[in-house]
């Protein structure tokens, strides 16, 4: 029988943090779920128009809701993989320069792989480009 370690591993301040993300990442997901699941219904049939002007605004209505669902989606999968992140335990390191990603950044954008460093001189080479 093994013996139980009486030591009780002591969240630091970050893994708290990291498990209250977690937690809002799993809320924010379900809520995106649910309102994807709410307007699955609402998307405008394609036929049925026989007037070409209701064609085209049903035409555009439907590229708006395609275009709303897919942002929405893709913003499900980014969770997702934040999530499985946080669980493989590799969370909130900067993909770039492999640094701690600042608390504060997390918190603000818990979805972001990047420290604010690496960000900005990203969106600096994007602007010369
Ligand atoms: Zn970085």
């Amino acid at each position: 029988m093994k013996k139980a370690t009486a030591a009780k591993k002591s969240l630091t301040k970050r893994e708290k943090l990291i498990q209250k993300i977690r937690k809002q990442l799993i809320e924010q997901k379900a809520k995106l779920v649910a309102e994807a699941e709410a307007t699955r219904g609402e998307l405008p049939d394609e036929g049925n128009h026989p007037d070409p002007g209701d064609q085209a605004s049903a035409e555009s209505d439907r590229n708006f809701m395609l275009r709303l669902r897919n942002r929405e989606y893709k913003l499900i999968r980014k969770i997702d993989e934040t999530i499985t992140i946080i669980d493989n335990g590799e969370y909130g390191i900067c993909e770039d320069c492999g640094e701690e990603i600042d608390a504060r950044r997390l918190e603000a954008r818990p979805v972001a792989t990047f420290c604010i460093e690496c960000k900005t001189r990203q969106e600096e080479n994007e602007k010369l480009g």
